[in-house]
């Protein structure tokens, strides 16, 4: 009897080795204790694959916290067929007078894109400045994944982005944020483009606000200069863009196909913008501040409205969009009021319909911090289109 137990225990355990027990593991052998590794769904143990459950809010499965990657795709219109997430859009009605939205992001958009674009550097000369000196200076290009200097046949809309105070070019082409762009163009319908990151820095190797000359310290508005006249016949005219020709009139025929975007102190920048090369660029985005005026200038609401009015205004048949964003109490809280001070004029078509629109306002509650590639999720469903 003993001989046949022991065959009977040797059995089992044999039978465990090649797969038997698995869908009976209780993930525990004596004093071993296994887990669903909560990146692949796999017992540490046993190699049982968890039967997942799905919580379509989260998109992650609550037996082994694994989230979903929404291969077969997600939206906020299209539930992810395998685990009924949609990409959830915050709401509000009360804080501008209007209705903010806010489509959050998905957590996978954090893991590593298996589709990575490129990111190079374009160099260019500059004596926009009428200070006797040529700088010379680059810009860092994203070039997005399956993107082919060759094929001169493929164009692509390209996006501005001037980095905060006291940051760099790599502000948004590094780390989190750019594995978001990558993902951004991998998992959603946002067609593939080109981001140029510039600088208003003029010494290279600067990162730090105040530094030497730099556009915040003068008393009037001069980058424009150097991005029209310099930067975007340099972009423009290298990579595969909408541009026919890079002077000034075939940069103006195209403006529909060029968007400039910034953060903080390059959010101000793109308010400027409107003002200053509103011939250039149909779309503009600034990010996480409010229209402050030109260098030192303090611009009351009142002012920052009027001056936009302006360039609207001298500009009859150009369409254009803004898309301004800023997060919650911890981020910069005179955008609000400045956006509520904008909006009560009834000067500007609220809405996301570039048809008929030409303004709107992204309120997430995230603090001053670079979510640039989160609010690109969001504009860039409205550009272009
Ligand atoms: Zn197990
Ligand atoms: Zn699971
Ligand atoms: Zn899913």
């Amino acid at each position: 009897m003993r001989k046949i137990c022991a065959l009977l225990t040797a059995l089992t355990l044999l039978l465990c080795m090649f797969g038997g027990c698995k869908k009976t593991c209780q993930h525990e052998w004596g004093r071993e204790k296994g887990t669903f590794d909560r990146f692949t769904g796999v017992c540490n143990l046993c190699g049982a694959v968890c039967e997942h459950e799905w919580n379509k809010k989260t998109g992650a499965c609550s037996i082994c916290k694994k989230y979903c990657e929404h291969t077969l795709g997600t939206s906020e219109e299209k539930a992810c067929e395998i685990c009924g997430y949609t990409i959830p859009v915050e709401v509000t009605t009360d804080v501008v007078g209007a209705t903010t939205e806010f489509a959050v992001i998905p957590h996978t958009w954090d893991w590593e894109c298996p589709e990575k674009g490129t990111v190079e550097r374009l160099y260019y000369d500059t004596d926009a400045y009428g200070d006797g000196t040529t700088y010379h200076k680059y810009v860092l290009v994203y070039l997005p994944y399956g993107y082919n200097q060759a094929d001169t046949s493929k164009k692509y809309n390209v996006v501005y982005f001037q980095h905060a105070n006291g940051s760099n070019r790599e502000l948004i082409l590094s780390n989190r944020s750019l594995n978001v762009i990558d993902n951004m163009f991998y998992r959603s319908a946002i067609e593939p483009l080109i981001i140029v990151c510039t600088t208003f820095y003029m010494d290279d190797t600067s990162t730090v606000a105040f530094d030497g000359w730099s556009e915040e310290t003068q008393s009037s508005f001069q980058f424009y200069k150097e991005v029209t006249e310099d930067i975007l016949p340099a972009v423009e005219s290298h990579y595969n863009t909408y541009a026919e020709s890079c002077d000034a009139e075939g940069l103006i025929a195209s403006r529909d196909h060029r968007a400039f975007t910034g953060f903080s102190r390059g959010a101000n920048c793109t308010w400027n913008m409107f003002c200053y090369a509103f011939e250039y660029f149909r779309w503009y985005s600034p990010m996480s501040c409010n229209f402050v005026g030109a260098g030192k200038e303090a611009f009351t609401n009142e002012e920052a409205f009027e001056a936009l009015k302006a360039s609207a205004e001298a500009h009859p048949g150009m369409p254009y969009f803004i898309f301004a964003a800023s997060g919650g109490d911890r981020d910069i809280p005179a955008v609000r009021g400045q956006i509520r001070d904008f909006l009560s004029h009834n000067y500007f078509s609220y809405g996301k319909d570039p048809e008929k629109d030409n303004f709107f306002y992204l309120l997430s509650d995230y603090d001053h911090g670079n979510y640039a590639s989160d609010y690109y999720y969001n504009s860039l469903q409205v550009f272009f289109h």
